[in-house]
């Protein structure tokens, strides 16, 4: 009996959410932004050590949290992908031992990669060490990248539009990478900035 009332419990969640989500999709009139993510908290991952991990609460939660950055008037996500942060951005010690111009976002396996914000993209390429890279540029020198994807979303291609929630792939573990997750940059004027903290 609990677990039937369980059940029509669940469902009727199910329900109301379906009905609100499709209320949400209704409201927002260009239907790209219709998968734009809307992560309001991020965490680090757990069971893993990371030297170079930003700070956090106590449940391991990024202090300070802010989901968009606003730089030069191009809003942003900080975290393009439904993730925790298994590296921050900065120099790490240990095996890798080198400065991390970006940061990863582990999904386990293959998730929709969004677009960070609205832009143009620049280069669909497969390069050593990022693997399958995607390049947005959002104007005003701003630009994202989106490395070591496992795919790219059909349309995703030098030259197109893309504006913000925009699915450009999955996450994968191409290139120099040893699991499934999104190493994602922000660069203003050529220099990589932290995704977490710049414009904070
Ligand atoms: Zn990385």
């Amino acid at each position: 009996m609990v677990k039937v009332l369980i059940f029509l419990r669940m469902y009727r969640l199910k329900a109301a959410f379906l009905i609100l989500s499709f209320a949400a999709a209704c409201a927002s009139t260009p239907s790209s932004r219709r998968g734009a993510p809307d992560f309001s908290s991020l965490t680090l991952c757990r069971g893993v050590v990371i030297s170079n991990a930003p700070a956090t609460d106590h449940s391991r939660r990024i202090a300070n949290y802010d989901p968009q950055a606003n730089i030069r008037g191009k809003v942003l996500l900080r975290a393009p992908v439904n993730a925790c942060v298994s590296s921050g951005f900065g120099p790490r010690r240990g095996g890798a031992g080198s400065f991390h111009h970006g940061v990863d976002l582990y999904t386990g396996r293959p998730s929709a990669v969004y677009a960070g914000g609205d832009g143009v993209i620049t280069s669909v390429d497969r390069l050593s060490g990022y693997g399958k890279t995607v390049l947005i540029r959002h104007g005003g020198g701003v630009e994202t990248r989106y490395a070591h994807l496992s795919s790219y979303a059909p349309g995703v291609r030098p030259g197109a539009r893309i504006r913000m929630g925009d699915v450009l792939g999955r996450t994968g573990d191409t290139g120099n990478a040893t699991a499934v997750h999104l190493h994602y940059e922000v660069i203003v004027d050529g220099k990589r900035h932290n995704p977490l903290t710049i414009a904070h």
